[in-house]
């Protein structure tokens, strides 16, 4: 039985809805760009490609985050914006004081790596410190 299914051709860059034939597990169809003949999965879901390249897909992925993040979309932005305050600062802060961290061990290592006596009590002491990875 034909049905319309939802392709991506990889060679065109082309989002489309064909009328597709069943094969075995897949949907078949012919590209209208190209010709080519596409397939998607029609029970392993997690195993079709169609889902992870679909250009169509990935943009309605990314407005579903971006409706999320916005001010009084969520739900618990709504009841909890001092919370959600305070972790996105927290997440800010963190990221921060890892990049400053970062910067500061090149620059020590850059300054004193050429240094043999004081390049390893550097790396002990960053070590020490944890922020040697
Ligand atoms: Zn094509």
């Amino acid at each position: 039985m034909r049905e319309i299914v939802s392709f991506w051709c990889q060679d065109c860059g082309l989002d489309q809805d064909l009328e597709a034939y069943p094969f075995a597990n897949k949907w078949e169809a012919r590209c209208k760009g190209c010709g080519r003949s596409l397939w998607r999965l029609r029970k392993e879901i997690e195993n079709d490609p169609y889902y992870r390249k679909s250009e169509k897909l990935r943009i309605q992925r990314k407005m579903m985050k971006k409706d999320l993040l916005q001010p009084g979309e969520s739900g618990f932005k709504t009841l909890y914006p001092e919370t959600v305050r305070q972790l996105e600062q927290a997440e800010e802060n963190f990221e921060k004081k890892q990049k400053e961290d970062r910067e500061r061990r090149d620059r020590l290592y850059k300054k004193y790596h050429h240094d043999i006596n004081r390049r390893e009590v550097l790396k002990k002491a960053i070590n020490n410190a944890e922020l040697w990875t």
